[in-house]
């Protein structure tokens, strides 16, 4: 079992069937998977993006400066932790809230140990606004947050069953990866995590786990269980 994991959520999954904004449907049921992992023991740190409602990028080619588009990307992460926190309360879940920009009367401002003393109460602590900083993205946020805390590993949630040796939608001879190591994905070009993300983790010797966070199990199965899916990058 992993007693502590870094989960990164992005906006896209939250968002589930529709292309933009919160599909509760789709969050509940993730809710309830983490949820249940989080009562068999694991300690669970969250990392939420925001990608479903804003990126910064993509408002900076409306003509707003890079910062401030990018301040715009932090707030809508912070919408994705508090609905993310609401679910997961309802589920019997105690959980935090920290944000990287302070906003009191919302959240808890981070505090890394604080944030590992809500980890060890059983606590699921959801990291919001990013890094804080502009110019990074959630994934670097996630792992800057899982070297902080400590986490045995920075699992990213996707909507496909991990990295495959090429795209398999353009390729048909792709194959799943089950282990690369970091050096190897570097090789291969393979996107996994932005270049700051993926070298804040290979620098720290942070495993990187991608999975379908979308098949009921996974998470038990990787978490609980031990069992071999998705890819590791370690
Ligand atoms: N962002 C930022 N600094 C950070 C993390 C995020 O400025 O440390 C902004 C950036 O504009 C980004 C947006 O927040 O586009 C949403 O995050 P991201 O794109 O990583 O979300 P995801 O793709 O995971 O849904």
């Amino acid at each position: 079992m992993v007693k502590r994991v870094l989960l990164k959520l992005s906006g896209e999954v939250l968002a589930g069937s529709k292309s933009f904004g919160l599909d509760l449907e789709a969050i509940h049921s993730i809710c309830e998977e983490i949820a249940e992992v989080a009562r068999t023991g694991v300690e669970i740190a969250m990392v939420v993006g925001g990608g479903n409602m804003l990126r910064g990028r993509d408002v900076q080619t409306m003509g707003i400066e890079r910062a401030q588009a990018d301040s715009m990307g932090m707030l809508a992460t912070v919408i994705n932790a508090l609905a993310l926190q609401d679910v997961l309360e309802k589920l019997g879940v105690p959980t935090r809230v920290q944000t990287a920009i302070e906003m009191r009367q919302l959240a808890e401002p981070y505090i890394r140990r604080k944030a590992i003393r809500h980890l060890e109460k059983g606590r699921i602590v959801i990291f919001a606004g990013g890094t804080g900083s502009p110019y990074f993205s959630t994934d670097t946020a996630a792992a800057l947050r899982a070297a902080e805390v400590d986490a045995d590993c920075l699992l990213k949630a996707t909507k496909v069953d991990g990295i495959y040796s090429a795209d398999p939608e353009k390729n048909p001879d792709a194959v799943l990866l089950h282990k690369i190591t970091y050096m190897e994905a570097l090789k291969q070009q393979l996107e996994i995590m932005d270049a700051a993300a993926f070298s804040l983790c290979m620098e720290n010797r942070i495993p990187i786990v991608v999975l379908n966070v979308l098949k009921k199990g996974n998470l038990h199965n990787f978490l609980v269980d031990g069992k071999k899916i998705g890819t590791i990058v370690s």
